[in-house]
């Protein structure tokens, strides 16, 4: 109890100084906040590197540039895709790299700053192994304090969801790498489902379209600008068009096809049915005397994937109830964990590991 006072009367004064983070680190994009000034960092979850050395050459969007086009020497890598840790040193080095681009910098003009506090939201299917290692990386990078929170917490917390109160609340966060549904109450996660199945998958689905329909090779990237452009999940009357440039599958030459909307519809069909097949799943986990909140308060989505036009519409006529997306979806997970800066009880109670070195 007394060290407990004494860490926390410490972590208050340091925190008067230092530069207080917050991370997402989503399968698709890193972002950072600090506290009292908002986002400051929002790039790719990607890292390139040299593949014999495994020097780290660039973080971020320098580095999704080399995606699908690295020379032999170099590896670019999404480190988080499949919303587990597969490659973990690259993992790191993007963790270290910006919490040193964040607090290096005061650095040089006061030698002693304190080194700051650190809220990093980590996808639901991490491994407790590996949650430590986050940690570690984090605390190694020059952090002070690090906790982790569940990205579903965190979405749910930045969507202003009534988390700390008995009612029961359902977030839907569609990400790249994974989709996360859960079912939140007093703080905790009571029924939780992590799908592989999101953003990443409905991109997979057009460059597969576009082989087996029109005979057209397409890179992922082609295929996401695809599906952000004329993408959705629910019938509307305009059809909307799109050239599509690729490589004709027989003749191996650059070909020209125009997508409309109604093809692409289709052909994310399929994704969509699982995500909504698994915001099913759980609302059949949920214990009755939530359903009713639920009812009420609506399916809140949230995260990049849940930009898809017309994916509320869909999901409100398969489980017949209201949904509605957080306001600016992709970044809810960041602006949940900076709040919780400003309440510490809902910190200790939401945190899944953390604490000092
Ligand atoms: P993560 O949390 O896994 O890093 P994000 O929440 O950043 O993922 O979401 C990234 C996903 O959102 C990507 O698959 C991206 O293509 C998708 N996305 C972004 N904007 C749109 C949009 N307008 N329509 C459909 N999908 C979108
Ligand atoms: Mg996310």
């Amino acid at each position: 109890m007394k060290l407990d006072y004494w860490i926390i009367m410490l972590d208050f004064f340091f925190g008067l100084f230092s530069h207080d983070l917050a991370i997402d680190l989503g399968t698709a994009n890193t972002l950072v906040a600090i506290k009292g000034k908002g986002i400051v960092i929002r790039e790719p979850s990607v890292v390139a590197r040299h593949r014999k050395t495994k020097k780290v050459l660039a973080v971020g969007s320098e580095a999704k540039r080399m995606l699908g086009k690295t020379p032999q020497s170099i590896e670019a890598l999404r480190p988080l895709r499949r919303g587990v840790i597969s490659d973990f040193d690259a993992t790191e080095a993007m963790l270290a790299h910006y919490i040193k681009l964040v607090h290096e910098r005061p650095q040089k003009y006061l030698p002693n700053i304190p080194r700051p506090k650190v809220i990093i939201g980590i996808p639901s299917g991490v491994t407790e192994v590996e949650r430590r290692a986050v940690q570690e990386a984090a605390l190694d990078a020059g952090a002070r304090l690090a906790y982790l929170i569940e990205e579903p917490m965190a979405a749910a917390i930045g969507a202003g969801l009534p988390v700390q109160e008995s009612k029961g609340s359902l977030i839907v966060d569609i990400g790249g790498g994974t989709s996360e549904i859960a079912v939140i109450s007093l703080g905790g996660i009571v029924v939780n489902r992590s799908i592989r199945v999101a953003g990443d998958a409905m991109d997979q689905a057009v460059v597969t379209f576009a082989r087996l329909k029109h005979a057209l090779l397409i890179g992922e990237q082609t295929a996401e600008d695809v599906k952000i452009s004329i993408g959705s999940a629910f019938m509307t009357d305009d059809n909307k068009q799109t050239v599509v440039r690729g490589r004709d599958l027989e003749a191996g030459l650059p070909k020209s096809i125009k997508f409309n909307a109604t093809e692409i519809r289709e052909a994310l069909a399929d994704v969509v049915n699982q995500i909504i097949a698994g915001v099913k799943e759980v609302i059949e986990e949920t214990p009755p005397e939530f359903i009713g909140d639920i009812m009420e308060q609506g399916v809140t989505l949230a995260g990049g994937g849940s930009q898809l036009s017309g994916i509320d519409k869909l999901i409100a006529q398969e489980v017949k109830m209201p949904v509605w997306r957080a306001e600016d979806p992709q970044t809810a997970v960041v602006r949940g964990a900076l709040k919780l800066f400003e309440n510490e009880e809902l910190l200790q109670r939401v945190r899944v590991t953390g604490g000092l070195k």
